[in-house]
């Protein structure tokens, strides 16, 4: 399984990743993504059915704040956002 969590320091908030991955991103209020999964965390596992959206929304970030990982980054009650 993939993990994913942004980079919330670099992302500049262009809106890329919710155009290919809206299931997956969304954003603040100040137009930084986070991942919509688990507040961010990086702790829940990405469905299977939304991998292709994961790698392209990866792939397409202009700053590579996409942060893709085979284990998770935190446990849950460590939310970020
Ligand atoms: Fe931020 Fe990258 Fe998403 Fe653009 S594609 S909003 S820079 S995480």
């Amino acid at each position: 399984a993939f993990y994913v969590k942004v980079d919330r320091d670099t992302c500049i908030g262009c809106g890329a990743c919710g155009e290919v991955a809206p299931d997956i991103f969304d954003y603040d209020d100040a137009g930084i993504s986070f991942s919509l999964l688990d507040g961010n965390a990086g702790a829940v596992p990405v469905p299977q059915d939304l991998t292709d959206d994961l790698e392209d929304a990866r792939d397409g970030c202009p700053t590579g704040s996409i942060q893709v990982e085979e284990e998770p980054f935190r446990t849950l009650d460590e939310k970020a956002v």
